[in-house]
């Protein structure tokens, strides 16, 4: 095989669709792990970016039929104070986290105007990069987050399939969620797609589609996870999406989109620890940890994990030193 990296960021759709197929299922895939990490050490360099991820309320309004956070879920919900979130940040800057990612369900008992006053104030107490990631909301309320100071936002558009969305998205369209991301990127938000591998019913073409999505944004920063089946949902039974096939995702995407920020998503942590360490060595640059104080954390259960107790400053040491053993550079 002879890959030509340089033509991914800009070959058309219709070129790249059926070798992004090809290669995502080929028996050897050393040679594009090969070239992601090469370019992802041109592009972005050796430092790992690790973000604090604090998942400030579990209310939620959607029903997609994947997430544990579900509306029709009959299960404990709770939502942080201002003064929690703003103690939580705090903490988390302490720690030497640069980055705080928020994130909630679709929460309408969490007032818009309240979210904007806590960004700014964390913005002006810790001088932290705030991401949001709460979900759909009409153009004009992400524009008042933006001038709150919120830097990016993390949107997944969980699948580029119309069919599979609208299977899995009772209460929203792939088009209304695309169409949300164009808004973040025009409104100068650094904006994050994403999208889940191994849905039922989920091909290789339609990942082709996924990744070919995020370049067509374009996206700043991409979650590729593997689809983790929630014994609450209706999809409880299904298979686990395969790491493999997620790190060959991600590896496509650096090769897309040479600049971007790519986490090794949680849900990866969550499959297998070792493949964790193994992303970073095919294109990715970024890993949130979670620093959700106990009890909450336990209770966002998008999928399930095993949780250990939230150690804010420890839990960050130790995963500097995982990335330093890599010959990263924690950031
Ligand atoms: N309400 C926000 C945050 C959603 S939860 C929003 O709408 O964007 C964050 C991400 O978790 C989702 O975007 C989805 O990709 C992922 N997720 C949800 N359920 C999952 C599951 N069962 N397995 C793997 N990932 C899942």
């Amino acid at each position: 095989m002879n890959l030509d990296v340089a033509a991914f960021p800009h070959a058309p759709d219709e070129e790249l669709a059926p070798l992004l197929e090809d290669l995502l299922v080929r028996p050897d895939f050393q040679e594009v792990y090969q070239a992601a990490d090469a370019v992802r050490r041109q592009t972005v360099g050796d430092t790992v970016h690790i973000r604090a991820l604090l998942e400030f309320s579990n209310y939620c309004r959607r029903r997609c039929r994947y997430c544990g956070l579900n509306a029709a879920h009959k299960q404990t919900r709770y939502r942080m104070t201002a003064e929690e979130i703003l103690a939580s940040a705090q903490e988390a800057s302490a720690a030497g986290y640069r980055t705080l990612v928020m994130q909630s369900g679709e929460d309408p008992g969490f007032p818009l105007k309240l979210l904007g006053e806590v960004i700014r104030e964390i913005k002006s107490r810790t001088g932290m990069a705030v991401t949001v990631s709460c979900g759909e909301m009409a153009e004009e309320d992400y524009a008042y987050l933006r001038r709150c100071g919120a830097d990016r936002y993390l949107l997944k558009h969980e699948t580029a399939d119309p069919a599979l969305y609208d299977q899995l998205h009772p209460c929203g369209t792939l088009g209304n969620r695309v169409g949300c991301l164009r808004t973040l990127k025009r409104l100068g938000f650094e904006t994050g797609g994403g999208f889940m591998v191994g849905l039922p019913g989920q091909t290789p073409a339609v990942i082709a589609r996924d990744l070919l999505l995020l370049r067509s944004i374009p996206c700043d920063m991409a979650g590729i996870g593997p689809f983790i089946a929630h014994p609450a949902t209706d999809l409880r039974g299904c298979p686990n999406g395969s790491t493999e096939l997620t790190k060959r995702a991600v590896s496509l995407a650096r090769l897309l989109l040479p600049g971007a920020n790519l986490p090794a998503t949680t849900a990866l942590g969550v499959l297998d620890g070792e493949e964790k360490s193994d992303v970073f060595s095919c294109g990715a640059n970024v890993v949130m940890k979670k620093i959700t104080p106990d009890p909450y954390k336990q209770l966002y259960e998008i999928y399930p994990s095993s949780m250990g107790k939230t150690d804010v400053a420890g839990e960050r040491r130790q995963l500097e030193q995982q990335i330093r053993a890599l010959g990263r550079i924690p950031r």
